[in-house]
């Protein structure tokens, strides 16, 4: 199998060219060319030919296939459905906020992580995303859309923390300068709480936004639609957020997806605050998205306000997210189970 170039950085694309008796200017012509999205290596014109066949027979080029753009008549959301060059397919969202575009990318084809509510765990995990694949989502959702794309959220398909190291590799490719340049601080990472990861990337001290999604502050609960909280319980994922604070200095931001009669009672809402107390935090309500294949109900809207003002009456910030493309399924795995649905 021939190695993606675009997950290279740019030091190991120095080393490789070095090692091929290119120029050094060479490393960089070729890293801006990759990260400005061309579609084959013959669209580096500046390079001798003669190189450009030598690399095309070394390494893999990923261009991602659109399978499907939909459009929201609501606000605008945009969501692909992009098939990878295994014929696997991921989906990302291009959501317009008055901040900036943000994208919002899957980090894995399928999840491993069996959270109950959530339809993009449903077939498992199939494999995981490549940093080159990641940085395609993020590149061509901009390239096809023309929007200039200018925050990113991990949040899409998949566990990002469980596939770690290309993670880390990603987040090296966009924030640098010689790419896309994204800002650390404009870029947010999604995690159902694997501790371990969540402990190593406080020791990176990278000034991402770190997303918990808790979902509930008291074990039973948790256990039952998070299989994750099995492993690591609630009080020691807590532990760690207070961990990746002190390192940071990071708030962290909280996921609280409302289930109707499972987590969204006043009681609820007060031990929430007690587990939090003197951890900087943002607490983001999430109606919870319906999934065709699972029992759970959204709460009712006056129920997410009863738990919202339980929290800001406290002095904790609390917002509840707006439902972005609501018409064309752009949440939680939604749009590639139905493809997957209508062509076994
Ligand atoms: N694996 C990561 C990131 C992907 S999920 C994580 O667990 O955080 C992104 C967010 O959507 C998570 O907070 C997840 O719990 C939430 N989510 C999944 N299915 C949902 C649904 N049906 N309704 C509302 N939120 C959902």
């Amino acid at each position: 199998m021939k190695q993606e170039i675009k997950s290279l950085t740019l030091s190991e694309l120095k080393t490789a060219l070095e090692e091929m008796k290119q120029p050094a200017f060479r490393s960089k012509q070729v890293y801006t060319w990759l990260h400005r999205g061309v579609r084959s290596f013959d669209e580096m014109t500046d390079l001798p030919k003669a190189l450009r066949e030598v690399l095309a027979e070394r390494y893999l080029l990923t261009v991602p296939e659109v399978v499907r753009c939909q459009v929201s008549a609501l606000d605008g959301t945009v969501k692909y459905l992009w098939r990878l060059s295994d014929g696997n397919c991921v989906e990302t969202v291009l959501m317009k906020y008055h901040h900036g575009n943000t994208v919002c990318i899957s980090s894995e084809v399928g999840c491993p992580m069996g959270c109950a509510f959530c339809a993009s765990t449903i077939g498992g995990l199939v494999r995981r995303l490549s940093a080159g694949e990641m940085l395609d989502e993020v590149l061509f959702t901009e390239l096809d859309s023309g929007e200039p794309i200018s925050n990113i959220v991990l949040m899409g398909i998949g566990e990002p923390l469980d596939n770690y190291d290309n993670v880390c590799r990603f987040l090296e490719l966009v924030n640098s300068g010689e790419g896309m340049n994204v800002g650390m601080r404009h870029i947010s990472l999604s995690t159902c709480g694997i501790v371990p990861k969540i402990l190593e990337l406080a020791e990176s001290r990278l000034q991402l936004t770190l997303s918990v999604s808790l979902h509930a502050p008291d074990d039973e609960t948790r256990s039952r639609i998070m299989p994750v909280n099995r492993r690591w319980p609630v009080d020691e994922l807590l532990a760690a957020c207070r961990e990746y604070y002190a390192k940071t200095n990071r708030r962290i931001s909280f996921e609280y997806a409302m289930i109707r009669d499972v987590n969204d009672s006043p009681e609820t809402a007060r031990l929430l605050l007690k587990k939090l107390k003197g951890l900087p935090a943002h607490v983001n309500l999430i109606p919870l998205n319906n999934v065709e294949e699972s029992p759970l109900k959204p709460s009712e809207r006056g129920t997410v306000l009863r738990f919202q003002k339980i929290l800001e009456d406290q002095g904790v910030a609390c917002t509840i997210r707006r439902t972005l493309g609501g018409d064309i399924d752009a949440s939680c795995g939604q749009l590639r189970r139905k493809y997957q649905k209508q062509t076994p």
